[in-house]
This record gives C-alpha cells, sequence and structure tokens, in this order.
C-alpha cells in the first residue's frame, strides 16, 4: 500500500514536471510593481521557490517586553506601537489604515514582507484579522506578537524570511476598536463590546450568498470590503474567541431561515441548533478542510476537540463546518471565499473571550506555531499568469476549477492563485473578447504548479456567446442563483 502511494507520488511529480515545462515560461527577473504603477514593461515570470518543506521549523518567539509585552494594548497603545514598528523597520514593514471606525479609530493594516511597499508579482497577498468582535481581544494582541516576531526573527529563521520573501502578510489587529474600547478584561462570556458603536455585529453584516441582508453596512464593514475588493488576497484567517476550533465556509446554509433570531446564549437555543445545524460544504471542502487542520494540528490542544465547557460542542480534531456549528448570515469569511475567491477560515482561539492579560504568555505559546504555517498554505496549489496573444497580461480574466463552482479572477498583471490538494485538475479560464480555454495540471504536495495560460482572440461573432454564456464570477452567479430561486 505504502509502495503503490509512492509510485503514485512520483508519477504526480513527474506529469507536474512536464506540465509545468510544457507551459511555464522559468523566471529570470520577476520584476516589482507599485499596485497604483504603470504598465508591465515585460512579461513577468515566475521562479520555482525553494519549497518551504525543506526548511527547518520556525523558531520559538523570544518576547521582547520592551517593545511588546503580553498586556492588553488600548487602541493609542497599539497605535504607537504599530507606528514605532514600522519607523524601526522600514524595509519589512508598511502601515496603512483602511478606513476609520464609527468613533473615528484608525483601522490599521501592518504589511509585513521583503517588499512591504510594493507587490511582489507572481507572490501572493495574505491577511490576518483580529477582533471584529470588539470583546474578542486575544486575536488582537497575538497579531501584534506575531508582527513582533516577523520582524526581529527575519534575519534569522530560514522560515520566517522565506514566508516574508515569497508572500506580503497585511495584519489588520482590530477591526472594531470601538467595540473594545467599552469590553472588560476577565468578561469570558456576553455581548458587551461585541458589537460596534452603533450595536451592528460586524460578522453579521456583509453581504450573503445564501440570503439577502438587510443590515445597513457599517463604516467598518464598508472599509474591508474596500480593501479585499482592491487586493486579491488568497488566504485569510478571522481571529475569535469564545470556542476553541477552526471553523470554515459556508457559515450560512439554503435553510438558515428556520433558525431566524435564534441566538447561541440560551440553552434552548443551543439545543435547537444542535438539532437543526448541518454541513453547509463548499466545493473546495477538500481544501478548507485541510486548511483548518493544518491550523488545529499545530495548536498545542486545539486539535485535541476538547469541549470549552460541558454544555459547549466538543468538535472532532478541532476544526468544524460554519454552518454545521450553527448558521449565520452575513459572515466574514463567506464573503470573502464567494466573491473573491479568497479562502478564509475563522479561529476560535480562546475559551474566554476576554482572559486576563496574564494568560496572553500563554496563549501565544499555544498558537505561535500555528499563525505562522497557516499563512505558509498560500504556496500550496497552482499559481501563474493568463495572457493575451502578445504575451500582456489579462486582468480580470474569469477562472474555475472544474467541479468547483466558485470561481475567483487574475489581478491587472493577470496572476492567479488557486489553493489546491494533490491531484489532477482542469481549469477553465475566460476573458472578455477571447476564446474560452481548458488547462489541465498537476498538483504535487512538494512545491506549488506554475501555469500560464495564453488566450486567444475569439472571433467577432462568437465573443458575445462564449463569453456571456461561461464567465461564472461569484456576482454573476449570485445573480443567477436569485434568479433561479425566483423561478422555483
Ligand atoms: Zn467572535
Amino acid at each position: 500500500m505504502i509502495l503503490r502511494k509512492t509510485i503514485a507520488g512520483q508519477l504526480l511529480q513527474l506529469l507536474a514536471l512536464i506540465i509545468i515545462h510544457a507551459s511555464c515560461h522559468t523566471l529570470t527577473s520577476a520584476k516589482t510593481v507599485n499596485p497604483g504603477g504603470g504598465e508591465l514593461q515585460q512579461q513577468p515570470q515566475l521562479e520555482q521557490q525553494q519549497p518551504i518543506q525543506g526548511l527547518p521549523e520556525p523558531r520559538a518567539y523570544m518576547p521582547d517586553s520592551q517593545n511588546l509585552d503580553f498586556v492588553y494594548h488600548d487602541h493609542e497603545e497599539l497605535t504607537r506601537f504599530l507606528r514605532a514598528t514600522s519607523a524601526r523597520y522600514p524595509n519589512l514593514t508598511a502601515l496603512y489604515s483602511i478606513g476609520k471606525s464609527i468613533q473615528g479609530r484608525d483601522l490599521w493594516v501592518m504589511v509585513v514582507s521583503s517588499s512591504p511597499y510594493e507587490h511582489m508579482i507572481g507572490k501572493p497577498d495574505v491577511k490576518y484579522v483580529g477582533n471584529i468582535h470588539g470583546n474578542e481581544p486575544v486575536g488582537r494582541e497575538m497579531l501584534l506578537h506575531l508582527i513582533q516576531y516577523f520582524v526581529t526573527s527575519y534575519s534569522s529563521d530560514q522560515y520566517v524570511k522565506w514566508l516574508l520573501d515569497n508572500t506580503r502578510i497585511h495584519i489588520l489587529p482590530t477591526m472594531n476598536p470601538d467595540g473594545y474600547a467599552v469590553s472588560k478584561e476577565g468578561t469570558c462570556d456576553g455581548g458587551q463590546g461585541r458589537y460596534n458603536a452603533r450595536g451592528f455585529d460586524l460578522n453579521r453584516n456583509f453581504p450573503d450568498y445564501f440570503k439577502q441582508n438587510n443590515k445597513r453596512g457599517q463604516p467598518e464593514t464598508d472599509a474591508v470590503k474596500d480593501w479585499i475588493s482592491k487586493i486579491q488576497f488568497v488566504l485569510s484567517g478571522s481571529l475569535h474567541g469564545g470556542a476553541l476550533v477552526a471553523s470554515y465556509p459556508y457559515d450560512n446554509t439554503p435553510n438558515s431561515r428556520l433558525l431566524k433570531g435564534i441566538c447561541r446564549s440560551s440553552a434552548l437555543c443551543a439545543m435547537f441548533q444542535t438539532y437543526s445545524a448541518a454541513p453547509s460544504l463548499t466545493p473546495d471542502d477538500d481544501v478548507l478542510k485541510h486548511l483548518s487542520l493544518v491550523y488545529a494540528r499545530n495548536h498545542a490542544k486545539m486539535s485535541r476537540g476538547v469541549a470549552c465547557k460541558s454544555a459547549t460542542p466538543a468538535f472532532e480534531n478541532g476544526i468544524t463546518n460554519g454552518a454545521a456549528w450553527y448558521p449565520l448570515t452575513g459572515g466574514m469569511q463567506d464573503y470573502n471565499y464567494v466573491w473573491y475567491g479568497c479562502m478564509e477560515i475563522t479561529l476560535e482561539i480562546s475559551c474566554c473571550k476576554f482572559p486576563p492579560a496574564y494568560e496572553l504568555k500563554k496563549y501565544w505559546e499555544d498558537n505561535q506555531l500555528s499563525l505562522i504555517k497557516f499563512l505558509a498554505e498560500a504556496h500550496r496549489g497552482v499559481q501563474g499568469f493568463v495572457f493575451d496573444p502578445a504575451g500582456m497580461p489579462i486582468e480580470r480574466a474569469s477562472i474555475k476549477i472544474k467541479g468547483r463552482d466558485v470561481g475567483f479572477q487574475t489581478t491587472k498583471y493577470g496572476e492567479f492563485w488557486r489553493i489546491l490538494l494533490p491531484g489532477y485538475y482542469k481549469a477553465e479560464v475566460f476573458a472578455e473578447g477571447f476564446a474560452p480555454r481548458e488547462v489541465e495540471f498537476v498538483i504535487v504536495e512538494q512545491h506549488p504548479t506554475l501555469l500560464n495560460v495564453t488566450l486567444q482572440s475569439s472571433k467577432p461573432y462568437l465573443v458575445a456567446s462564449s463569453v456571456a454564456s461561461s464567465v461564472t464570477t461569484a456576482k454573476t452567479r449570485r445573480v443567477n442563483d436569485k434568479l433561479q430561486l425566483a423561478a422555483d
């Protein structure tokens, strides 16, 4: 059995190499370009990366209490830390704000990368979002320590250097600073500080794939929507507290109406949900489960699946489908996935929502490896470019992996990424004015498959029918689904 697996693995590798050599232009000058910058002067090229599997595990973080203590930081202290870090490490960090909360607090994002100010062509952007619920601030503090860990380990840790050289990591430590400001340390349950300053739950405030979300869009949500519409994030984690589990899309289900108005707090509701919740699986269920397992297994205890309290569920291997736990409308992870093809999962990292500060060091120790290794998963699967016959990149080409009916699009540089597990795949590539194309490829465990696709111009009389019938972006699909529902 083992022998057969090995031969199959070798065959997959061999096939991948053949396909890579047949379809990829290997390397030379992967030029960096400002995302807002000018035209590309040359066809971008990918270098075969050194496989991350060959690197030693990331080293343990050496906390430096002079720069960042294991305490909770209020908004002013958080701002001071981010500013000081970006001043001290200008080659590794860039600080920007994606907008302001209702009470005027900046929604800071720290980029950590060896190319912090410019998108590196062919290299993925990934993100973490913390504290979307104001009273769940462990993630907020973990993300500050993650920033500190990256900048202090870059020159001494091969794994961190590889990650920062090949990935642009965007970290939003707090999406709900106003909620945090009215939260109380030591409060393990309850809703005080969960909501934004107008009383909206930000993780119920996004457009929803399954159900019309009538909640008025909040500034914090709008800032995030705008942010992810501009940067093509490949992978994302949203950090929460109140449970210990990695939860993956979908969070909502076509049957969610049955559960309308039901909360998670009362025992009756919890019981009702246990019996009515059912998995709501995406076509990328294998990938999303895998990503959740990467987090849970690298965590000190998550994968043991121990319940936080006797009345709360125990999750097998520390992971769950979101809707199978409890369905919700307007969540951020479904929006990331359906609208932009970004693989986002929800990381519940503390049983107590707002534990005392003296426990933060332990939380860091528990989550450190998970937080790092999860991001490296952006380098699994397929990546490449879509070109026109003249070798120029095609922006907003739509790509769909056959059998996985959630599409994604190329960036303005024609780049694309998709996290996939080892196997054989077919991609369907469409762009307005070009003949659609199907491309076969193989994914292996050891390194991402590099795939460049050149589309030929379609004959004028074919344009309308081929493109119109084939393009499947999240938005068109959603409209189609709605029409379908209406027809039913
Ligand atoms: Zn939460």
